[in-house]
């Protein structure tokens, strides 16, 4: 019979952090706590695997899953020595979620369970506290109905709030033990009123709710849209941790927090957190209660007591402890603890989340101390984060200008780092709408879990109040969003849809505002961004690495990934600054040169047009005098930015009818240009219609046509070759033929490179030669690949091509179906982004096979937009490519990626 409930601390431990899957992330590190004689509050864990079980069953627990979950709790009853329910000394409990890896604040928690009109009075017996009592028995009416019932809390807050304001009371520690007893009554008249029947006093009823309702939570709009933004596949489930409560809100000695043991937002390597007296944890995580520091430094200077000077015996118990937990995970640990009367109790331990920039710091500083090696530190780094280190950042000057005008607003938290500017939102739906007309930064008094679609649309999120761990703060960080918390100044007011800080008022969905997420500091207007230290280094060159710790740890992952990777990585580029931007940050040749980009610009384009638009081949050869040098030019820019680097150029690729004007003007000043008529020119740009450009003709189909332009650019090529050679510059030009089906398309078009070669070399008594390669793009040439490496010396797949002619799906349209495919699951992702290994993978891989086959020695490689994506880098290295190719942005990542790939591989 497969055992569905495993219990934790006290004398039957039977978990460990090996059991992640099945016990989830917080279930499994109770457990191991326990192991290690950490003290944890007993408990027991309910599997992830009966969260589908429970979900398949239509939302109902199976029999044997209660039956064994009552038999752990009769054994935590006898461990405890109190029973759920006993009207005299009540256990109590907690329900809590736990997926294997964690989701923040996406799931449903209950608290205090067992708690009923008479267990309360026992309760406030036993602990000689009737304040706590009834504070707890209004905090559980009011989880429980909110999260097990369907009765929105607000209506429960709602009460609170008018309560204060009878008693002029501000905090809720300031309300006394009756008042909490009268709201109780009031609580229950709410959900007798909402439901139509009284709020649930069984005790086991009250937890088999509980249980279901966290596995319920697992099925909620916000966690399904968090599972997809992390890649967290729906049937691994969550699992629930039934826990004996231990009490934060009993008096002034006792309390909850958070820690981390490095900082989140930065990684310094110091001991981190917040804390409330005489709270229980929801309220640190809610951002009800702006928390205080847990450490004297952190709290230097801004007038609050930490717990290290409130509790010295019970924080440096704390800190002991958290080291201890580092050391065991060799990671930085995120914390959550609770103290009773004193005394410590750790309710949940994980790796903690953080920013790339705290990712980056911590895996070196690991290193450094010993903890870990360089290579298990590159496998702790997101590859996609480092794209975060070159983001830019604001202008220093121009935010000191801002500063002396006065419209810097307030400080709050430096809670995710990262310049943001945008448009004011005051909703998450208001956010979701204006994101589609430019940046918005979103700004909320606090957020919660159903603000998570706006949050992904805003560039950034202010909060009013909360702390660094408040959900604003950890969801911010999970997304690499600019975050400032808690900016406790700021007035918003959601009804005149302003955001005032004192005479400084903004108006929603009107005015900009400015986040510093590494400062915490709020501006009023738009601040303009500015380049990243990584940037200010390598492209900029305005700052010296010794100067920048920044760079120096960016420079270690990347020195560090170099020595492990097999694959080569080079650079989407068809301009001479990009290639050299894409150089500096460690591209190792180009992969594609879209030589189409180069005739886009001022006159080249009118000299193209004339090609296009010539009547006879007499008139586009005329027209290709004029292209020559401006070609050639551009390819020596090139190879003098890569200097002894490959540089794959690709013969003209798309549509014709994209370079012609389709304007009065435009069109008007072609015949002027070329001496014909305008209805000649409109007559000639009408027969360029195709109905399905990207099928039409396009590729090398442009080639065979007017072969002219094929001798053309291989002349420019070659000639650029030559020439810069003479100036002592090695120029590696591979040449490739975008878009062919079958062989023949590539053996006629390389017969007229070769020729054009030929000539070049007889004209300029040069041996000049280079590797003549193609796409593979189209279906066909991946099923015969083996003949297409007859002619072919190296193959680039073009997956954008691949991926839109292997489903179907048009490039430029599938923006009207793919959001709708990606929701209703029948594909788990967008193609065009992460490659779809199942089927045009299985393309790359007989093409790859059949290509080495005919040509063992064939170098390949893949220029498609998925050379800069992580997990299909992955899939790339078990393909055995030679070389990915992205743009110039993405090599970090892609160089990270691919060390990644191979160690994932050992
Ligand atoms: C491709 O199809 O993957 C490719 C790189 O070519 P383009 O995007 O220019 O069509
Ligand atoms: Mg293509």
């Amino acid at each position: 019979m497969t055992k569905h409930v495993y219990t934790f601390g006290g004398d039957r431990n039977e978990g460990s952090a090996k059991m992640r899957n099945l016990l989830g992330g917080k279930g499994c590190n109770l457990a191991e706590m326990a192991g290690l004689e950490i003290p944890v509050p007993p408990g027991f864990t309910v599997t992830t695997e009966v969260c589908t079980l429970y979900i398949q069953a239509g939302q109902t627990l199976p029999e044997d899953v209660k039956a064994e979950a009552l038999e752990a709790l009769r054994w935590l009853e006898g461990n405890r020595g109190r029973k759920l329910g006993d009207v005299e000394n009540p256990l109590l409990l907690s329900v809590r979620s736990g997926a294997r890896v964690s989701m923040p604040g996406m799931m449903d928690t209950v608290l205090n369970l067992g708690l009923n009109d008479e267990t309360v009075e026992g309760l406030s017996r036993a602990s000689n506290n009737p304040r706590f009592a009834y504070d707890s028995y209004r905090r559980f009416i009011m989880m429980y109905s909110d999260v097990v019932l369907g009765v929105h809390k607000d209506l429960f807050e709602h009460e609170i709030e008018a309560l204060k304001a009878r008693t002029g009371k501000k905090q809720d520690t300031e309300i006394s033990a009756l008042e909490w007893k009268d709201l109780t009554v009031v609580f229950k008249a709410i959900v007798q009123r909402e439901l139509g029947r009284p709020f649930p006093q069984d005790p086991i009823e009250q937890l088999f709710g509980g249980i279901c309702a966290v596995f319920d939570s697992w099925e909620t709009d916000r966690a399904k849209i968090y599972r997809r933004l992390n890649r967290i596949p729906d049937d691994w489930g969550t699992a629930v941790n039934v826990q004996t409560m231990v009490f934060g809100n009993m008096g002034d000695d006792c309390g909850t927090g958070v820690a981390f043991t490095r900082d989140p937002g930065t990684g310094e390597p110091y001991f981190y957190g917040e804390y409330l007296i005489n709270a229980q944890g929801e309220d640190v995580v809610a951002g009800v209660r702006t928390p205080q520091p847990i450490t004297r430094a952190q709290a230097e200077g801004t007038g609050h007591t930490s717990l290290e000077e409130a509790m010295p015996g019970a924080f440096n118990e704390l800190l002991a402890t958290c080291n201890r937990l580092e050391r065991h995970f060799t990671d930085m640990q995120d914390l959550e603890f609770t103290i009773e009367r004193g005394k410590l109790f750790m309710l949940q331990t994980r790796i903690g989340k953080r920013t790339a920039l705290a990712s980056i710091r911590i895996a070196i500083d690991l290193v450094d101390e010993g903890m870990i090696d360089s290579n298990t530190a590159l496998t702790r780094i997101d590859a996609d984060s480092l794209t975060q280190l070159l983001a830019p950042i604001f202008d220093p000057k121009e935010k000191a200008a801002f500063k002396k005008a006065g419209k810097l607003m307030t400080k709050g938290l430096n809670a995710g780092p990262g310049a943001a500017t945008g448009r004011i939102a005051l909703s998450a739906v208001d956010a979701e709408e204006l994101a589609k007309t430019g940046p918005v930064v979103l700004c909320r008094i606090e957020t919660s879990p159903e603000d998570l679609a706006g949050m992904v649309a805003a560039n950034g999120i202010l909060t009013a109040r909360g702390g660094m761990t408040s959900h604003a703060a950890v969801v911010a960080r999970g997304m690499g969003k600019p975050c400032v918390c808690g900016a406790s100044a700021i007035n918003i007011d959601i009804k005149s849809g302003t955001v005032t800080v004192g005479d400084i008022t903004l108006r929603a969905g009107i005015d900009h505002i400015s986040i510093d997420g590494s400062t915490g500091e709020v501006f009023a207007g738009a601040l303009s961004p500015f380049p990243s230290e990584v940037n200010q280094v390598l492209v900029d060159k305005v700052l010296q690495p010794k100067d920048s710790d920044l760079f120096q740890r960016y420079s270690k992952i990347i020195t560090w990934s170099n020595a492990v990777r097999t694959m080569k990585v080079r650079t989407n580029a068809d301009t001479p600054h990009d290639a050299a931007v894409a150089r500096t940050f460690g591209a190792e040749g180009i992969g594609l040169c879209r030589t189409e980009h180069m005739f886009f610009e001022g006159e080249r384009i009118i000299a193209f047009r004339e090609f296009i638009l010539a009547k006879d081949l007499e008139g586009r050869k005329a027209a290709m005098v004029k292209l020559l040098p401006i070609q050639r030019a551009d390819f020596e820019g090139i190879f003098e930015a890569m200097d002894g680097l490959p540089v794959t150029v690709r013969l003209l690729d798309p549509p014709l009818h994209e370079f012609v004007p389709h304007d009065e003007a435009g069109q008007s000043e072609m015949a002027k240009v070329m001496g014909i008529t305008y209805e000649e020119v409109q007559n000639r740009v009408r027969k360029l219609h195709e109905f399905n450009p990207m099928m039409g003709h396009r590729g090398c189909r442009l080639g065979i046509t007017y072969p002219e332009l094929i001798r053309m650019q291989m002349r420019a090529i070659s000639e650029a070759a030559i020439n810069v050679g003479m100036r002592g510059i090695k120029a590696l030009p591979e040449v490739m033929v975008p878009l062919i089906g079958t062989v023949k398309e590539l053996s006629y078009t390389k017969k007229e490179m070769l020729d054009e070669l030929a000539l070049v070399n007889a004209e300029h008594g040069s041996d000049f030669s280079c590797p003549i390669g193609t796409m593979i793009e189209i279906p066909r040439a991946a099923i015969t690949a083996d003949k297409v490496a007859q002619e072919a010396e190296f193959f680039s797949f073009g997956t954008n091509d691949l991926t839109q002619m292997g489903f179907g799906y048009s490039r430029d349209d599938s923006g009207t179906f793919l959001p709708e495919y990606v929701a209703k699951k029948i594909l788990d992702e967008d193609p065009f982004q992460s490659l779809d290994q199942e089927g045009i993978g299985e393309l790359v891989r007989i093409a790859a096979e059949k290509g080495r086959a005919t040509r063992p020695t064939i170098k390949l490689g893949v220029c498609g937009e998925h050379g800069g994506d992580p997990r299909s880098v992955k899939f790339f290295q078990k393909v055995g490519l030679n070389y990915v190719s992205c743009s110039p942005y993405r090599v970090p990542v892609a160089i990270l990626a691919a060390a990644q790939a191979v160690l994932e591989q050992k």
